[in-house]
């Protein structure tokens, strides 16, 4: 395993978490030539080698995981309840946090079309009626109408396809789901997960369009209706996007726990290493050997000298009826 240099641009460095408790001079004092001295054996050696030992402790297991932070900034859910102030407890497309998408998973850029999205189409509406939140759906009395939407890169560079959605219902017509990429398709191509991984390989900064039709015999047959389409492509490498991390085998010795036998509200120990920058409350780690899900009820950073070397994690089990319980992986 190779020592991963710390992430010394990103620490603030001249912004000191806590002052020196002597308070016998100010922190960082330039004229201050030991504590200069032990501060760059510190960046340089001392702290390296903590980062190292922590990931090479013999006392834990290394377990992979995905890890998925929440959501907390961007446009607003269309489930968000004025009224309640609060997004839809079981919201498919926010999954409770009242932004679209609901969580970032590690390693991936996620895309994400849903109806808060900017959209044209013909003879289609976004149907209240189906519930919170919206379905689109045929107008009524209309027969045939579809939508389109546009989707650019942010990247010149993907590996190819960590997973994907495209959430709709037949009714009593058809759906038909389609793409095109500007300067690629001359005309609209099915959409498969392998006719995207394509354009996304070669996309270049090119915009793509996706269009969903449906279809219907009569205009009171039930209408097809469409949620959502979402891909999340892989940033890192052609690997699923893993993150090792430390378990303090003490933590794990709950053996029926293990095994599901006995559902426990006891938190366990996690220890991410510097490759992530935070870790934050309600993120989601999915603990690979297992497949159990974990809610993050306490993150604390360790950064001597506001260098960050790991995350001391407390989560706990997610449970069949939480909402983090049903977030795509
Ligand atoms: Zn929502």
């Amino acid at each position: 395993m190779a020592i991963r240099r710390p992430r010394a641009n990103s620490a603030h460095h001249l912004q000191p978490r806590y002052g020196d408790p002597s308070n016998s001079r100010s922190h960082g004092d330039p004229t201050d030539i030991v504590g200069d001295a032990f501060n760059k054996l510190a960046r340089e050696q001392l702290i390296p080698q903590i980062a190292n030992r922590t990931r090479n402790a013999i006392s834990v297991d290394r377990r992979e995981v995905f890890y998925y932070s929440r959501l907390r900034s961007g446009s607003r859910c269309t489930c968000y309840d004025a009224g309640e102030g609060a997004p839809h407890g079981l919201c498919q497309i926010c999954w409770g946090t009242g932004f679209p998408g609901g969580f970032h998973k590690y390693g991936t850029e996620t895309y994400l079309f849903e109806p808060s999205r900017q959209w044209w189409g013909v003879n289609v509406q976004l149907n209240p009626l189906v519930g919170v939140p919206p379905w689109f759906a045929l107008e009524p009395d209309t027969t045939f109408g579809y939508i389109e939407w546009d989707e650019t890169l942010h990247r010149g560079q993907y590996y190819g396809i960590d997973s994907s959605r495209f959430e709709f219902r037949n009714g009593d017509g058809t759906v038909k789901f389609e793409m095109k990429m500007d300067g690629y398709d001359t005309a609209f191509v099915p959409y498969t997960e392998v006719a995207l991984k394509e354009r996304a390989l070669n996309n270049q900064g090119r915009r793509l369009r996706f269009r969903v039709t449906m279809e219907r015999t009569t205009a009171q047959d039930r209408s097809p209706m469409f949620l959502q389409h979402w891909y999340r492509l892989l940033v890192n490498s052609v690997e699923p996007p893993l993150l090792w991390v430390d378990i303090p085998r003490r933590n794990e010795s709950n053996v029926l726990a293990e095994y599901g036998a006995i559902e426990t509200f006891q938190p366990i120990q996690f220890v991410f290493s510097d490759e992530i920058q935070q870790v934050n409350l309600e993120d989601l780690i999915i603990r690979l050997f297992d497949n159990t899900r974990w809610k993050v009820i306490e993150s604390s950073p360790n950064d001597p000298q506001n260098i960050l070397t790991s995350h001391d994690v407390q989560a706990r089990k997610v449970f069949s009826h939480e909402i983090m319980w049903l977030v795509p992986l």
